[in-house]
């Protein structure tokens, strides 16, 4: 009898897969269910092995779960891939990929669920016709085959997504499905309902605020080629969609491609490799693409479409930065915008305020002995949140009473200090007292359903004041906002931060384009201290393409990225000792490697969370692949080390911040 030999990749964070025995042949990327320790467990079949090392004390597979893989050959190597450049371990990348139902044991769960469903185009939805700008990049886009990354680089307005829907036409009319990657959940209803405007069939939603049923189900029917097309968030870039046509990234600039926790993965990249290898077109879509891409623009690896004028013909907005370094501040608000925002309220028109803060205090102190509240478990300052009454933490979400005697000196003399968003919204409140007053941030967005109730509240209104957080600044449409004002520029135009002018150019311009769509008098007011700052004055311009210009000569000069690759290597353990000294330890290692550029131990940003200390290294090369491999050397020397029983390391590789 013939016996074949597997290497599996189970659920656990180990970098290594188990070999294991069966009678039977079985395809690599099927889920198998094989004992481990003393519990049997699912693990997906990685690869054939002609001769094991040993053969002793090999396992036999226990069953084959389902009766398809659950891995295709080109999602499989994606997973390869990411599991080798992110230095992640196999088993947990693959699981990532799979939706939770399917980690679990259970038999015979993938198999096809209904009929597929017929894309035809409604003939009730308006198919506009396309402006010259539209049309010349249509058919150039529509000409496009295999791999290939186009950036379609579309000033907010100028008709980007009608250009997603035409082309999405072209595949599904040739029998290709489609995927729609937006950066955040926020934006998927307003996508959704373009495209089920648009086409008869089912459009597919995956995100992680589903059930776990909901996912099953529309990877089910994408496994089976019975939906089309879906729109997803970064979770969904491996969704095995049948006879894949093309990619669509919108937003590609955003940070929320990236996953923060755990896995730190790009979407973006992920769906760039995933392209490669299935040899389709994919498309990057941006009012202020990243330098990344912008690079690769000019090094001819992508191709740029540009549409520079909005659909509507309108101009964009005047970017005015208003010095407040005089001016009295109600709620963060300078008196003198506060008449222009009256102005635009009794013409009956939309304001937007901006402020990247939220809760209603950043602060809250003594005035007495100046002891400020901060999370017992994290280096952090609390913050007063007056809606809920308490004192929460951001980084770890600990939740406080509000104390009011101060704890160091017993004085009753305890104040908030700084603006969030729902301090903004109280003064507002105050002064406009009969004019909708709608706040939009991570706390008033939690419930199902509140994204879409603050829409059709916008909707419903004429005059009208938003207030929020950069989730009002990201691809929605606000079509009575005349005026947009931004608090706190200072912040970001002062930050220290890699890459601090592309983030804020990035976020002025995305806020000022959600401002005159139905006005030529449109206007975003930057509030700030520095009207004179040089950043400042050519973001101010609106023309991005300049800004992002002068950054990449900025980075070419400096080696910073996307003109160098940096990988982080942070270290966390509630002894803050023992981070430095592995990474100390690191660091010699790599000393005498050539090319490489290493830089710290170095405290991360906050320096304690949820009781952990936090310190990193910053690793540094001209190339990729040189980088890569001194990190395969490094994790394979680490592995075995004593250190990393007291310390949890893990690499951020192509970081979007690296503190
Ligand atoms: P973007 O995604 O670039 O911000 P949209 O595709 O959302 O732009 O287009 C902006 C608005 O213009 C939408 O309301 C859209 O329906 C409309 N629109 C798009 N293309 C045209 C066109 N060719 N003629 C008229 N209106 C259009
Ligand atoms: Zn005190
Ligand atoms: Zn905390």
């Amino acid at each position: 009898m013939n016996i074949f030999y597997y290497d599996i990749a189970v659920g656990l964070p180990l970098r290594q897969s188990f070999t294991y025995k069966s009678k039977v042949a079985i395809k690599k990327g099927t889920r198998v269910v094989v004992p481990f320790g003393k519990k049997s467990i699912v693990g997906i079949v990685v690869k054939k092995i002609s001769n094991p090392n040993s053969l002793k004390g090999l396992k036999e597979i226990i069953s084959i779960a389902d009766n398809h893989t659950c891995f295709d050959k080109s999602i499989f190597n994606t997973i390869l891939w990411a599991s080798e450049y992110y230095h992640h371990p196999i088993g947990e990348v693959f699981f990532s990929f799979m939706p939770t139902l399917l980690r679990k044991k259970n038999d015979k769960i993938i198999s096809s669920l209904s009929k597929a469903s017929e894309y035809k185009l409604n003939a009730k939805d308006k198919r506009f016709e396309l402006t010259k700008e539209q049309n010349a990049n249509l058919s150039k886009l529509n000409k496009i085959e295999g791999f290939n990354p186009s950036l379609i680089y579309g000033v907010t307005g100028s008709g980007k997504t009608e250009i997603y829907l035409q082309l999405a036409e072209k595949f599904i009319k040739k029998n290709k499905s489609i995927l729609v990657l937006v950066p955040e959940i926020n934006l998927i209803p307003q996508l959704v309902k373009r495209f089920e405007d648009r086409f008869s069939g089912e459009i597919g939603i995956y995100h992680s605020r589903q059930t776990p049923n909901q996912r099953l189900k529309v990877w089910l029917k994408s496994k089976f080629g019975e939906i089309k097309i879906v729109i997803g968030t970064r979770s969904s870039v491996l969704m095995p969609l049948k006879n894949l046509g093309a990619i669509i990234i919108d937003e590609e600039h955003d940070h929320s491609y990236k996953q923060a926790e755990g896995f730190k993965f790009s979407g973006k990249d992920l769906a760039i490799k995933r392209a490669q290898l299935e040899n389709i077109p994919i498309f990057l879509g941006s009012a202020t693409p990243s330098l990344q891409t912008l690079k690769l623009v000019k090094e001819k690896k992508y191709k740029k479409f540009d549409l520079l004028r909005r659909v509507d013909g309108k101009k964009p907005p005047k970017l005015i930065p208003l010095d407040i370094s005089d001016s009295t501040l109600l709620g963060g608000i300078a008196i003198q915008t506060m008449d222009i925002i009256e102005a635009a309220i009794n013409r009956g028109e939309q304001v937007l305020i901006f402020i990247n803060r939220r809760g209603f205090a950043p602060l809250y102190e003594c005035d007495n002995c100046g002891w400020v509240a901060s999370c017992s478990s994290c280096e952090s300052n609390l913050v007063f949140h007056k809606s809920k009454n308490r004192l929460i933490c951001h980084k770890c979400e600990s939740v406080y009473a509000v104390n009011h005697n101060c704890p160091d000196c017993q004085s009753t003399e305890l104040n908030t200090f700084g603006t969030g968003t729902e301090r903004v919204e109280e003064v507002l409140k105050n002064t406009f007292k009969k004019v909708p007053i709608i706040r939009m941030d991570y706390d008033s967005t939690r419930l199902k359903g509140s994204i879409e109730a603050i829409y059709e509240k916008a909707n419903e209104s004429n005059e009208a004041i938003l207030v929020g957080t950069q989730m009002l600044s990201k691809g929605h449409d606000f079509p009575k906002v005349t005026l947009c004002v931004i608090l706190n520029a200072d912040s970001g135009l002062l930050s220290p931060e890699m890459n601090g002018v592309e983030k804020i150019a990035q976020q002025l311009i995305q806020v000022s384009g959600r401002a005159g769509r139905n006005n030529n008098l449109a206007q975003v007011i930057i509030q700030t201290r520095y009207p004179n700052d040089k950043n400042l004055k050519q973001i101010k311009t609106g023309n991005y393409q300049l800004v992002a210009d002068q950054c990449l000569k900025t980075n070419k000069a400096l080696g910073i990225p996307p003109y160098s690759n940096v990988s982080i290597l942070r270290a966390t353990s509630p002894n803050p000792q023992s981070c430095i000294q592995f990474l100390e330890k690191v660091s010699e290692l790599l000393d005498n490697k050539k090319n490489i550029s290493i830089t710290g131990p170095l405290p991360s940003i906050p320096l304690k969370i949820k009781g952990n200390s936090r310190n990193h290294l910053i690793i540094k090369s001209d190339t990729k692949t040189y980088l890569n491999r001194v990190l395969k050397f490094l994790t394979n020397e680490i592995q075995n080390w004593p250190e990393t029983k007291k310390v949890k390391w893990a690499y951020d590789i192509d970081p979007y911040d690296m503190s």
